[in-house]
Order: structure tokens, then sequence, then C-alpha cells
């Protein structure tokens, strides 16, 4: 039998991301052993129900005890502390990454108590649902999706390497860059769209002269999708606000003076501006499709009314 990848992956926090990351390690016979924290005791009694862990363990220092790779895959906000509590307990030569939405921040809490002869890469896979919990993962999440890894400078070669083929091995394609440059990218293809989705969902729901039933019924019409965005998990996306608070204002200026820009053409009867417009994101939306990061099924995926939405690649 072949070695696996790695002797013990500990997995901290394992909801949606943990308990996917689990799938995918076991679908590949990447881990000798996986054990993983979850802070709550239904969490790890549906850990246990599962089988997604050999161990779980209340305490994140417990769990990556004798760890050679340490997975962060809880809230950003809750990164800081974790890193205090296991930094004593991580093995020397053990590489520790995160899942985390963000980057510039996380690497602000976390590298000033990853101990000397730690390896510490962040890490951010471009996949995801609107569901949260260790019932939602599944193996294929990753599968032809991205993983940004963003090292710091003069992290070890090989550390970064092993980590690349790990997400490799877990089916997603691997891209290196900054953190800062991570954080502006996904301002822009995650943050601002899903504060655009809790914003118009909110409004839709303050309008008094719309009926909510009204409002559920014709939702066909664009609503809906926006729905399915302003689903996703209320405290993971309020760390993602909170500490990507740079480039996500940087966007949202952008969007706003866009957005008048629009609402001017409409006012004064512009219709090559929205014409124009129209026309180059519906080529955006081709570029994604041929990119085989969505698929190109009528009304967004969805077979039929009721049917199991398709999965979002989001966050
Ligand atoms: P999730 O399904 O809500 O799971 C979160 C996990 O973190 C649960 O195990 C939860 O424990 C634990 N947790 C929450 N707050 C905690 C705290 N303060 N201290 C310790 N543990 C805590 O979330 P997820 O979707 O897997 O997201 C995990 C990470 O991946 C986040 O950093 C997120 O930004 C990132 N991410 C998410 C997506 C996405 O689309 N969902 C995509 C890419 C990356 P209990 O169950 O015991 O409460």
């Amino acid at each position: 039998m072949t070695k696996p990848m790695f002797e013990k992956i500990a997995l901290i926090g394992i909801g949606l991301i943990g308990s996917s990351i689990a799938h995918a390690a076991r679908r590949a016979g990447l881990a000798g052993r996986i054990t993983a924290a979850a802070r709550t005791a239904a969490t790890r009694e549906t850990v246990r129900r599962l089988g997604l862990a050999d161990e779980v363990y209340e305490h994140a220092a417990d769990a990556v005890r004798g760890a050679d790779l340490a997975i962060l895959c809880t809230p950003v906000g809750s990164f800081g502390a974790l890193a205090a509590e296991i930094a004593a307990h991580l093995a020397p030569g053990a590489i520790l990454t995160d899942a985390g939405s963000v980057k510039t921040a996380v690497v602000r809490d976390v590298a000033q108590h990853v101990p000397e002869g730690v390896h510490f890469i962040p890490g951010h896979p471009i996949a995801g649902t609107e569901f949260s919990g260790p019932e939602s993962g599944f193996a294929e999440l990753f599968d032809g999706r991205w993983t940004i890894l963003t090292p710091l400078p003069g992290a070890d070669d090989s550390a970064v390497a092993k980590l690349k083929a790990f997400w490799e091995a877990c089916g997603a394609q691997v891209e290196i860059m900054t953190p800062e440059h991570h954080d502006l990218v996904l301002a822009v293809t995650s943050h601002v769209p899903h504060l655009i989705a809790y914003n118009i969902v909110g409004t839709v729901n303050d309008l008094e002269r719309v009926t909510e039933k009204e409002v559920i019924k014709f939702s066909a019409s664009g609503f809906r999708d926006f729905t399915r965005i302003a689903a996703s998990d209320p405290t993971m996306w309020r760390d993602i606000f909170l500490n990507n608070k740079e480039a996500v204002l940087e966007i949202l200026g952008r969007f706003t003076e866009d957005l008048a820009s629009l609402q001017k053409a409409i006012r004064w009867g512009d219709g090559d501006r929205l014409f124009d417009l129209f026309t180059r994101t519906r080529a955006i939306r081709r570029g994604i499709v041929d990119a085989h990061q969505d698929t190109e099924a009528p009304d967004f995926g969805r077979k039929a009314a009721g049917a199991k939405p398709e999965r979002k690649k989001t966050a």
C-alpha cells in the first residue's frame, strides 16, 4: 500500500468546507487519519454519525496534536483565537493552512502565532454552496474549481508544492497570488455580488406596496437567484465583510458610480448605453460557461421548480 500524502490531517471546524475536505481527502486516499475539532456537541455527534473523521474533539489543540496538515475551516473572525490556541501543539514541519474567504486579515491574525518550523500557507478554495454544516459537504465540491494559495514571502517551496498537490488531488486547480490581490479579486467576483444580493433581498423585504405573496409568486423573474446567494451563512459573511473592508469598499465605490450612470441612462432614455452594457455582460457569461465554471443549462441550471438547486461556486 502506498503511503498517504499526509499521516494526519486536522480539520479545525467541520461545516460545509471541512466536511467536503474530509470527503475529498478520503476519496483520494490523502490522509492516514483525519481528526476534527468542533465546538458544539451537536456537530461532534454529526461528525461521528457520518464518520467524517477518525476522532473528533471539542478543543482544536487536541485535534492538531501530531498532525502534519492542519486546516482552519471556521469563519475567518475566529482564526486569530484558534491559531493562538493551537500554536504550541503544532508539530515542527507541519503545514498550517486555512479555507478562509479573505486572506490579508487572515495573515494579520494568524501569522503572529505560528511557531518557527511550522509552514503557514494561507489558502482559499473557490467552491461552495449556500448550505452550511457537516451534513452539506460532498467529495466533488472542489472538482474543476480553483483553490488560491497566498504563501508569504520566504515560504518553503516544498511545503507550498505539497499543499498544491493536496488541493489538486482533491480535484481543484491551484493558482498562487498575494493575499492583497486575492482580496481584490474576491471582492469583485464574490464579496460585492453577495452584498448586492443581501441588499436587494433586504430592499424587497422592506417594500410595503408589494405583498410577500407576490414576491414569492413572481420570484422566477430574477429575484429568486438573488435569494439563493442571500441565503448564505450570516456569520461567515459578516466576518468576510468585516475582514475585507478595504477591497470591498473600493469595489463598492466603482459599483455605485456605475449604477448612478445606469440610472442616468434610464432617466434620459439612453437605450444605446443600456444595450451596449447588456451585450458586454452577455459575453462575460459566455466566458464563464466556456471556462467550465458553470453550465449553460437554461434558467440558471434548474430542471424544474422544486428541483434540487444547482451548486453555487462562490466565496
Ligand atoms: P460552516 O458550514 O458554517 O461551518 C463552520 C464551522 O466552524 C462549524 O464546524 C462551526 O462549528 C465552526 N465554528 C463557527 N464559529 C466558530 C468559532 N467562533 N470558533 C470555533 N469554531 C467555530 O462554514 P463553511 O461554509 O464550511 O465555511 C468555513 C470557512 O470556509 C469560512 O472561513 C469561509 O469563509 C470559508 N469558505 C466558505 C465557502 C462557502 O461557500 N461556504 C467557500 C470557500 C471558503 P459548530 O458547527 O460546532 O457551530
